[in-house]
């Protein structure tokens, strides 16, 4: 999980990541508060681990990777047929119908699971609170 906080002099985020899985966990194995130096202005600066929200990098990416690198270049071919055809409105509906929703569907649905594992991870992240 990579955990981000803004930091106070200059709003900037400063970030890290951890393998824990929850507030409650970094707590008990790692302690309450982290210091960190901001890439930004340099302030080193202690954070309370109330203050960082997960951020479920891996997983996000993951889904962009699915949805644009998969998805994108079958709409593009998808529109580059509809082109060469004239703007045949038969090409388009049938390109729809028969590939784009067969061919397409594995990676919606693919990015669809990353992007819930994503949101879960975070949720489940940022929903507990340590005692100050
Ligand atoms: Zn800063």
């Amino acid at each position: 999980m990579r955990l981000e906080a803004d930091c106070s002099n200059c709003q900037s985020k400063v970030a890290f990541n951890t393998w824990e899985e929850t507030r409650a966990d970094y707590a008990r194995n790692k302690g309450k508060s982290v210091v960190l130096p901001c890439k930004n202005c340099g302030l080193e600066k202690e954070y309370h681990i109330n203050d960082f929200t997960a951020k479920s990098r891996v997983y996000r990416i993951l889904s962009k990777i699915v949805l644009f690198g998969l998805c994108g270049p079958m709409a593009g071919m998808l529109g580059i047929a509809w082109v060469a055809s004239g703007f045949d409105l038969y090409v388009l509906v049938n390109g729809i119908v028969s590939y784009s929703v067969f061919w397409m569907s594995v990676p919606l649905l693919l990015y669809t699971i990353l992007i819930t594992t994503a949101k879960r991870r975070e949720k489940a992240y940022n929903s507990y609170q340590v005692k100050q």
